[in-house]
């Protein structure tokens, strides 16, 4: 019995593990874990202090670093040597960001060419995945200084929009951090399993997650069906968050202080010092409804209302985004069924309102906005580590799976989001005649030609005796056990021929693996029909022909002269019109074949009567 064990489920680790989550955020990062004994999803943070780590990154004269909190004053006092939104950069070239070159008070460096950015501080360069990974390295460093045990292992989210190159740059910081990334995770999926969201296989969900940071605001609309996310569409703004809201209140104050132009062009600190002040304003006017502070002279102050007619055209902006991403997901507004809050920002109350009465209902926005995200990524880590095995990912196939079959074709035996454990057979045959040996090819993924799919495995099944071209009986079973580990035999049936070979398991496939795949199933759905059909019309031909010839070379008695050339030509022309795209062609080819031998079969049926009649064998 041949057989194939791979995991088709994550690779998950089966030994009890810590793996930490990761949300490596444009503005701030926190790294969390579930907790082993209460089994619910905590941000790590030293006592007293703050789970957010500041994405900052500091390099004295020396290019040591430092990370985090206390790396924020010298955006200030050092601007050239402190490194913030580093993710910006994650998987850019200058060609990409030169734009918005002014964004950014420390050296870019423009090379002018689509290579990769690098950033320059005193007499060093760092690419940006130098730079996440100095983040990574902090967060680590602290889950080990907390946990009192070495952490090597993480899930890391990103933006649902991030394209393979910027996943990858993730990862390799990640690497370069000293941990192994078991998984990229979207930052819209890792809320919502915060919420729950997904766990209950059998629920089918539209949900909506707003996501507003400090410098980035993002919409994603995602389906779960079975406990599969799937991202539907994504939209935002990279350039609008929390940090505008600081600008609208500094812009404001300005204002009402009269402080001239070129007092804010001379004095630098003073802006970054209204800035800080404008960060508080708005935090503290998130609950209360008067902000009032001095800055030297400077009287600094607002009303609530105020700052909600500041930033209400910010709101409105991400509201259009909203709107292009519900029309980019064909979906109606009314069959989102919850809105998940994401983000420090969305603290704001009339951010909530905004968003609230836009998608005409309450939203979800009971666990701190700052932290869903990584408390998200804890719990996937938690079901990566094997600790949580009842859970989604492992419940269902992700993808379908299935054997190659003639022309090329996909034919699936375990259609994706399948229950598992769960066991199929079918049968199939040879198409040669005396053919010793089938292929067995294992492929996962939607689409109909295993060329587009992944290739998870291949065996010879061999030793099958001689017979004729669709004898022997080969009997091929998929079986997924309870981990997710896929099994592929296969058998002969008339001559019990089976074999054994191991194939070595696979890695499996990471979540944006198999949106990607879904995606473009969906994408290219029609053009598979069409491949489909074409293939199927090809095979179809090709045994016509294959059986004619034998036909004509077996009973040359029964067949004219004439019949034998206008049989001829049919089959020429049948064999041509397989070298063209056209399946209704090569239908039609196969149908004037038929026309012409079909007389042929009704004849050799009567030879064959007769020959029996008179007592020969009709084999
Ligand atoms: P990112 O995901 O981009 O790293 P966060 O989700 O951590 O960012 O959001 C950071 C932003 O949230 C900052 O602009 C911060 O000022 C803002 N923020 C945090 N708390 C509040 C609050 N209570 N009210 C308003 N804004 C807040
Ligand atoms: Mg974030």
């Amino acid at each position: 019995m041949a057989k194939i064990a791979i995991n088709i489920a994550t690779g998950s680790l089966q030994q009890a593990e810590m793996i930490v989550g990761i949300d490596l955020g444009t503005t701030n990062s926190l790294v969390a874990i579930v907790h082993p004994e209460t089994k619910q999803p905590i941000c790590l943070k030293e006592h007293n202090a703050n789970s957010i780590v500041p994405s900052i990154i500091y390099f004295d004269e020396n290019n040591n670093v430092i990370v985090g909190e206390e790396a924020h004053k010298y955006l200030e006092t050092n601007p050239a040597n402190t490194i913030f939104s580093a993710k910006r950069l994650m998987g850019k070239s200058y060609n990409d960001i030169k734009n918005n070159a002014s964004f950014f008070s420390y050296k870019v460096i423009d090379d002018s060419t689509e290579s990769l950015v690098k950033v320059q501080v005193n007499n060093k360069f760092y690419s940006p995945i130098d730079l996440s990974s100095f983040i990574l390295k902090e967060l680590k460093n602290r889950a080990e200084h907390i946990l009192k045990t070495p952490v090597t292992k993480a899930v890391i989210t990103v933006p649902a929009y991030f394209n393979d190159a910027q996943r990858q740059a993730t990862r390799d910081a990640g690497k370069l951090a000293g941990l192994d990334v078991l998984r990229i995770v979207n930052e819209p999926t890792a809320a919502s399993l915060a919420y729950g969201l997904g766990t209950n296989t059998t629920d089918e969900k539209i949900i909506a997650v707003y996501d507003l940071g400090g410098g980035t605001f993002d919409i994603s609309i995602l389906k779960i069906t079975n406990g599969i996310f799937e991202v539907l569409s994504t939209n935002g703004d990279t350039y609008l968050g929390g940090d505008d809201f600081d600008k609208a209140i500094v812009d404001y104050w300005i204002e009402e202080n009269k402080i001239d132009s070129t007092t804010l062009t001379t004095n630098k600190s003073l802006v970054q010092s209204l800035r800080l002040k404008a960060e508080e304003a708005k935090k503290y006017l998130s609950s209360s409804n008067e902000f009032f502070s001095r800055l030297n002279e400077l009287t600094l102050f607002i009303k609530k209302d105020k700052f909600e007619n500041l930033i209400q055209p910010l709101i409105n902006k991400t509201i259009d985004c909203c709107k292009l991403a519900v029309k980019d997901a064909g979906i109606d507004l009314q069959e989102i069924d919850t809105i998940v809050m994401v983000g420090g920002s969305t603290r704001i109350p009339s951010v909530k309102t905004a968003v609230s009465n836009y998608f005409n209902k309450e939203v979800f926005d009971s666990i701190n906005p700052d932290e869903v995200v990584a408390l998200g990524a804890a719990i996937q880590a938690d079901i990566l580590a094997g600790n949580n095995k009842n859970f989604l990912l492992l419940d269902i196939t992700p993808l379908s799976l299935g054997l190659e079959t003639m022309g090329g074709l996909m034919d699936v035996l375990i259609p994706r989001n399948s229950k598992i454990p769960s066991k199929v057979s079918r049968q199939y045959t040879t198409q040669k005649d005396a053919q010793g040996s089938m292929r067995i090819s294992v492929f996962q993924g939607e689409r109909d030609l295993v060329k587009d799919n992944r290739k998870l495995a291949e065996f010879n099944l061999t030793g099958i005796p001689g017979m004729p071209a669709g004898m022997p009986k080969v009997e091929v079973s998929f079986l997924i056990n309870a981990d997710g580990i896929l099994t592929v035999s296969a058998k002969e049936l008339r001559s019990g021929v089976e074999q054994s070979i191991e194939v070595k398991p696979q890695y499996g496939i990471t979540d944006s693996d198999v949106e990607k795949m879904l995606l473009e199933s969906i994408t290219h759905a029609k053009d598979d029909i069409a491949t489909r059909a074409l293939v199927e019309a090809r095979t179809e031909g090709e045994q016509i022909l294959s059986v004619t010839e034998k036909f004509l070379q077996k009973n040359t008695t029964l067949v004219s002269q004439d019949e034998m050339i206008e049989t001829a030509q049919a089959m020429q022309a049948l064999q041509l019109a397989l070298t063209m795209e056209d399946k209704n062609l090569i239908h039609t080819k196969i149908e004037a074949l038929n026309e012409i031998t079909r007389p042929f079969a009704e004849r050799a049926m009567d030879a064959a009567v007769s020959g029996a009649l008179s007592g020969k064998s009709i084999l």
